[in-house]
């Protein structure tokens, strides 16, 4: 929930370093209660690289914005800024799995087909939020979601998230980010064209990630390639149920089937024909319901 913006930065405990991104690194470490003397909550602190570099901390600063106006339990969240010494920290809840697609893909964990779906439906929850908030997000991806201890999955990494309330899309090509091609829509790679209807692409192609344990999409074609790709209509193939994953998981064959069948539709060339994300939504409601019915025990 969001609850503050700035905090007072005695209240700020940095630990070591967890991660690192385009801007800055992330930090473990410990929020102190208001009279500084007990642990309120671990941590997550984000840093700006180039603290003296008015563009990076107005963009690191952007980030933390947007974050701040979200409130839903699939949604990261922003719990502070902090401003020590002319630098800026901000104060995230602490992700103790990491991203979903390094989550998904760790061999010693175990994970049924239920629990992909079930990561699944929590993408969906969130990112029907944001749509109903008129935020594109344009990065979605399994690397972008964060996984908490408890398995809550929440949406993360705002940098080229904007609010569309005035407009009908949002138009933009960012020359100082990596564009994430493989998880763009047809019109977002022809037009640069982004509204919620190309997230929902992007988030088929999550679908596949999870179903895939974090395989990675369209593995033989190279960026350059894949506008006329997928032009001629072609799409990423059904995932194969592969002796690793039936090993942890519970078989529901019904349920790749029907888990294909929405990332098809997710990527339709035409984004008015694309679910939307609370269509989505019930769409995976129906599928676990399906399986448990249909289920051997
Ligand atoms: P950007 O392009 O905005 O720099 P990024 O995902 O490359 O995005 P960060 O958002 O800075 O970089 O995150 C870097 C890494 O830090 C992540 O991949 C993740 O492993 C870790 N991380 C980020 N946020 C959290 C969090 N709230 N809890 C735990 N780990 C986190």
């Amino acid at each position: 929930m969001v609850q503050q913006s700035n905090i007072d930065s005695h209240r700020m405990k940095l630990g070591k370093i967890i991660g690192e991104g385009n801007f800055g690194e992330v930090h473990i470490g410990e929020l102190m209660d208001k009279d500084d003397k007990t642990i309120s909550e671990q941590v997550a602190i984000k840093t700006v690289k180039n603290a003296d570099s008015v563009r990076s901390v107005s963009e690191f600063l952007e980030e933390a914005t947007i974050m701040h106006n979200f409130d839903h339990p699939n949604v990261l969240s922003l719990l502070g800024v902090v401003i020590d010494e002319g630098k800026p920290y901000v104060i995230m809840p602490l992700m103790e799995h990491g991203d979903l697609r390094t989550f998904i893909g760790k061999p010693e964990q175990s994970f049924t087909v239920r629990d992909l779906l079930d990561f699944a439906h929590q993408v969906a929850k969130g990112m029907s939020y944001l749509e109903d908030a008129r935020f594109v997000h344009r990065d979605l991806a399994a690397r972008n979601c964060m996984v908490n201890q408890r398995r809550t999955v929440k949406i993360a990494d705002f940098g080229l998230a904007r609010d569309i309330y005035t407009e009908d899309y949002y138009r933009v090509v960012d020359k100082y980010r990596p564009l994430p091609v493989k998880w763009m829509a047809l019109e977002a790679l022809k037009h640069s064209k982004f509204t919620s209807k190309s997230d929902v692409w992007s988030y088929g192609v999550v679908l596949f990630e999870l179903m895939t344990r974090g395989e990675k999409p369209y593995c033989h074609i190279d960026n350059v390639d894949l506008k006329r790709y997928l032009e001629t209509g072609r799409r990423l193939e059904k995932p194969e149920v592969t002796p690793q994953c039936m090993s942890v998981t519970l078989l529901l064959y019904n349920s790749i089937d029907y888990t294909y069948d929405l990332m098809t539709r997710c990527w339709l060339e035409d984004p008015v024909e694309r679910p939307s994300f609370a269509e989505i939504c019930k769409v995976l409601e129906d599928i676990v319901s399906d399986d448990v019915d249909t289920k051997d025990h």
